[in-house]
């Protein structure tokens, strides 16, 4: 049958963070003809193997900490009478998830954007073929087209047995708690992996290649949270590097790697690889439209989202703007689309200053320069560090042992120290840095900090009380 032939303002590829929130705003907001496309669940990444998922996981990690160490020295006597319902928790927490991908599509319905669920392929640099779920197929003409299609993490290619292993998006596939895993990577997603293993009681053993993880995070944040997975009994191998995975069985398997200590091996149920992620573009034949890429396959766009290709822009994962977050991708969805059919010709998102946090145990928080970064940008005689570490007073309660600590740093720049750099690590750090984000993209200096009297008893007053 000949493909049903379509036309439309803008044809958004990709039915994730970035595509949903720019197609949304084009039509509801521009009366823009819309379509979406996306050939896997509606949401993207974020909702369904990234985010969403992974921050329940984290509240179920958290919980348990408070269990095991903190509900005890506060007086109460709760007794866990069995282990974790991991199976339970995974099948409420995939409902929870397929709740959300029927929002996103009633979402979609009410803005009147309609959803084309199927894959998309450039016949030509104007024109989209979609193959739907029943294999019929859709030509669509679209004025504009914006490519949001995102990525998937890699599985490395030159390790025998590697494809034994699970990434990210198997981690959310897990019906039954491991007892015992190697988690390889040094980025944000194999630190939190890694930490809600270990926090839900699986032996937890976390690989990475250089002497620190979290290399892009501020020094201080590499050296605290490395401690303090120590400290909590997580298995460190700095320096190392995986040779062979073997399937031994039973669900077990054999990692062979090397690290400070030599060679070695180690029996798991699950070898975990979260080593990055590349662009989704294999199947999308972008090549035919000539848009170009840089050398990590990413689509490269100027400041406003546009590829080389007059009509074709990109955001989010996909792209080279160096940002992987579920906001950024969204809001730099909603500028394009205010640029392109709402008459704001300057709308465009700026990409600095945007706070990050790593859901670790505990919690990291991040926005603007880290310390090496400062000292490049502006010179050291410029830069003014204010740093304290403490312990909460929620910890007073607690053992010596079950302490863990807060730290907090501010980087300051220039005379009227700006500050260009904030990064702080302890409970509710991720709820923190919200507030003080703000304050830093308006360029609040450390007196501004200093003028905001303070809240007592928090941790976050630290911050306002920094000599
Ligand atoms: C484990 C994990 C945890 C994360 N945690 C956080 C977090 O806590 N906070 C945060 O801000 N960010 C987090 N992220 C990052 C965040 O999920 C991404 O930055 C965000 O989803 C990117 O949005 P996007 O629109 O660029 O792409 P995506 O959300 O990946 O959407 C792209 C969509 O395009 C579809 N697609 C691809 N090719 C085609 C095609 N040819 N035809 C049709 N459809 C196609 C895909 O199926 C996908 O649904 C996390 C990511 C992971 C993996």
């Amino acid at each position: 049958m000949a493909p049903i032939q379509k036309e439309c303002d803008y044809l958004v590829l990709g039915g994730g963070s970035g595509g949903l929130a720019s197609a949304r705003r084009a039509s509801a907001m521009y009366g823009a003809k819309a379509i979406a496309v996306e050939v896997d669940r509606l949401g993207g990444t974020c909702v369904n193997v990234g985010c969403v998922p992974k921050k329940i996981t984290w509240n179920a990690a958290a919980i348990a900490e408070m269990l095991h160490k903190e509900v005890k020295p506060y007086g109460f006597s709760i007794q866990e009478t069995g282990p974790f319902d991991w199976e339970g928790f995974t099948t409420k927490r995939e409902n929870y998830v397929k709740r959300l991908n029927g929002i996103y599509e009633k979402n979609l319905n009410n803005d009147k954007v309609e959803f084309l669920h199927g894959l998309a392929t450039f016949q030509d640099p104007h024109t989209v073929r979609v193959t739907l779920d029943d294999k019929s197929e859709v030509d669509i003409k679209a004025k504009k087209i914006l490519v949001a299609v995102g990525g998937h993490p890699n599985i490395p290619s030159n390790i025998q047995g590697s494809e034994l292993g699970i990434t990210s998006d198997g981690f959310f596939e897990l019906r039954k708690q491991p007892k015992k895993v190697a988690v390889v990577g040094a980025g944000y997603i194999a630190i939190e992996m890694a930490g809600m293993f270990n926090a839900l009681g699986t032996e937890t053993h976390l690989f990475y290649r250089h002497d620190k993880f979290l290399r892009t995070f501020d020094p201080m944040i590499q050296d605290k949270i490395a401690t303090e997975y120590q400290r909590q009994g997580m298995h460190l191998h700095a320096n190392s590097s995986q040779s062979k995975v073997e399937d031994l069985g039973n669900g077990l398997k054999k990692l062979h790697y090397k690290d400070s200590n030599g060679e070695g091996t180690l029996d798991v149920d699950t070898v975990l690889w979260a080593i990055g992620r590349s662009p989704e573009l294999e199947k999308l034949n972008l090549e035919i439209t000539g848009v170009k890429l840089n050398d990590k396959g990413h689509i490269i766009v100027d400041d406003y989202q546009n590829t080389n290709i007059d009509h074709i822009y990109s955001l989010g994962d996909v792209c080279d703007k160096g940002f992987e977050l579920t906001p950024v991708a969204i809001a730099a969805g909603r500028r394009l689309s205010d640029r392109l059919f709402g008459g704001k010709s300057d709308a465009k998102l700026a990409y600095e200053n945007i706070p990050s946090v790593v859901f670790a145990h505990p919690e990291v928080g991040s926005t603007g320069l880290t310390e090496p970064e400062a000292r490049e940008k502006y010179g050291s005689d410029n830069i003014k560090v204010y740093q304290t570490s403490f312990i909460d007073m929620y910890y007073s309660m607690m053992e010596q042992e079950d302490k863990s600590p807060t730290a907090y740093k501010v980087i300051c720049a220039g005379k009227e120290e700006k500050v260009v750099g904030l990064h702080i690590l302890g409970r509710s750090s991720a709820e923190i840095l919200q507030g003080f984000g703000v304050a830093i993209k308006m360029g609040a200096t450390k007196a501004d900090f200093d003028r905001c009297v303070a809240i007592h008893p928090t941790a976050a007053e630290e911050l306002v009380t920094l000599k």
